[in-house]
């Protein structure tokens, strides 16, 4: 049996200045791992790509991985990019193989293509027309057509934090090997519903998401071989942004039709719970500070999260509205992560450890497609640490993977250790934090630019937890999103 097995993953924000070439699918490398170099860098990892390298080795099989390409969510890919990941995938394939097993993210917009996935599969599906394609896809997977006509096997992740995606790989895995060894005979239904839900109501510890995927569970328990609701990803303005989800049954089409529009259903019937309502920033600083006074000693920090530049949603990490906002409220005794500034970084390394800097920090980037300029503040601080900014995340998300801040400073202000970062990281593992000398637990307020996935690694820290309002393209207020390509009407930008 030979397989090709291949990653193919970015979330992409339309509403984004930051690019994406093929170096941002790179890593530490000049070009996304291939071959060996990919089995090296994510096999043990939690990652969908490290299940399908398990499961290909314990059957024996041949496997090659043509390329493995992760980029951390931004603007549309450039075309070039996505044309050298899909031809190296497509290459793999037509050099003949009995199934493809494919970990996708499932919102990637290219330049040219609304519907990255889709027309990745497309093209598999064009040179190989009867092998088995096995493909494992992020909950916020805006779903095309495309991409559940031309895969055999679909199954998406179950949490959010995105926890299980070791186990999404073996769902999607498992069904495809068992349809080559003739055990199984995947039969899949899929469908949308006109809603968008809102990224900080999409948590699956938090109602409706975490019914909708018990839900999931249940129907696999119940013999469905994957079961899938994807929340979507609303800060795209793509036609098929919004609620999807696939079911694959064994061997019966009606039941996976009736499970997928059982899950449909539930989801329309609670889309109000999806709906978010945003606190203006006055009054998340008031609360933080009121938070902060009451909390017995000993217990950890008040999380201040500033959702509205989350670097996995493609934000561009620099806005200073919320940082901005602890300074002048004098929020001190407190850690921010992080400010991707590379200039910065460049002058505290020159300044050296110890000095006394001013700056000018973040707003660099201007976020046209929003109407906002980039607005840096004026800092004075001292240049805490500098570090080449490499950790490997502890878990529970993508344990094992490496993560590349690149150059990397610690700058002291008014009593907020500021991580100033060169490459886009999300603060959701301690080792984020353990890179650059900080801990968390001991500081009184903490900053993160994160809307769910500091959960992951970081909730078990929080005292309390105050969701912030600032600037930035993964703004939670939808009437700042200038939609142009999405289907409407759709609840809860029309009256449905
Ligand atoms: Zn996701």
């Amino acid at each position: 049996m030979k397989l090709v097995i291949a990653q193919m993953k970015h979330e992409t924000n339309t509403y984004s200045p930051v690019p994406t070439p093929l170096a941002r699918f790179a890593g530490s490398g000049a070009q996304p791992p291939e071959g060996e170099a990919a089995v090296a860098a994510y096999r043990g990892t939690g990652s969908a790509i490290a299940a399908f390298i398990d499961l290909a080795s314990s059957a024996g099989a041949e496997f090659t991985i043509p390329i493995a390409a992760s980029a951390w969510p931004s603007g549309p890919v450039e075309d070039a990019a996505f044309e050298h990941i899909a031809g190296r995938i497509c290459d793999a394939v037509a050099r003949g193989c009995d199934a493809v097993l494919l970990d996708l993210h499932g919102a990637m917009v290219t330049r040219s293509y609304d519907d990255g996935e889709g027309e990745l599969l497309r093209r598999v599906r064009a040179i190989a027309r009867d092998v088995p394609i096995g493909v494992a896809l992020d909950m916020h997977t805006n779903l095309y057509p495309a991409m559940a006509e031309h895969a055999t096997v679909i199954a998406g992740y179950q949490t959010y934090p995105h926890i299980d995606m070791v186990d999404t790989g073996r769902r999607a895995g498992r069904a495809t090997l068992a349809l080559l060894a003739g055990h199984a005979r995947p039969a899949m239904a899929w469908g949308h519903r006109p809603m968008l839900p809102h990224v900080m109501r999409q948590g699956s510890d938090d109602e409706p998401n975490r019914t909708l995927q018990a839900r999931c569970r249940e129907i696999e328990a119940q013999g469905a071989l994957c079961a899938s609701v994807f929340v979507g990803f609303p800060n795209a303005d793509i036609v098929n942004a919004g609620l999807s989800a696939v079911v694959v049954s064994d061997g019966d089409p009606a039941r996976a039709r009736a499970w997928c529009d059982e899950l449909l259903e539930l989801a329309w019937a609670r889309r109000a719970e999806f709906v978010y309502r945003v606190e203006p920033l006055a009054e998340s600083m008031a609360r933080a500070r009121a938070l902060a006074e009451a909390k017995p000693a000993g217990s950890g920090p008040v999380v201040l999260l500033d959702h509205s530049d989350n670097c996995a949603s493609g934000g561009t990490m620099d806005t200073m509205t919320v940082l901005g906002a602890m300074l002048d409220a004098g929020l001190g005794d407190a850690a921010a992560f992080a400010i991707f500034d590379p200039a910065a970084v460049r002058q505290m390394i020159a300044a050296g450890v110890g000095a006394e800097v001013t700056l000018s920090l973040g707003g660099k980037l201007d976020m046209p497609a929003i109407g906002l300029q980039g607005m840096p503040r004026q800092v004075s601080g001292r240049v805490r640490l500098v570090c080449d900014g490499r950790y490997r995340n502890r878990g529970p998300m993508a344990r094992g993977e490496v993560n590349e801040m690149g150059p990397t400073a610690v700058l002291s202000c008014q009593g907020i250790d500021v991580v100033v970062i060169s490459n886009h990281v999300e603060p959701h593992d301690l080792a984020a934090f353990v890179a650059v000398g900080i801990d968390p637990a001991a500081k009184r307020f903490l900053m993160l630019k994160s809307r769910i996935h500091w959960r992951a690694g970081l909730r078990s820290l929080a005292h309390a937890v105050v969701e912030c309002a600032g600037t930035g393209v993964c703004t939670s207020d939808y009437a700042l999103l200038d939609f142009k390509h999405l289907r409407r009407p759709i609840y809860p930008l029309d009256a449905l």
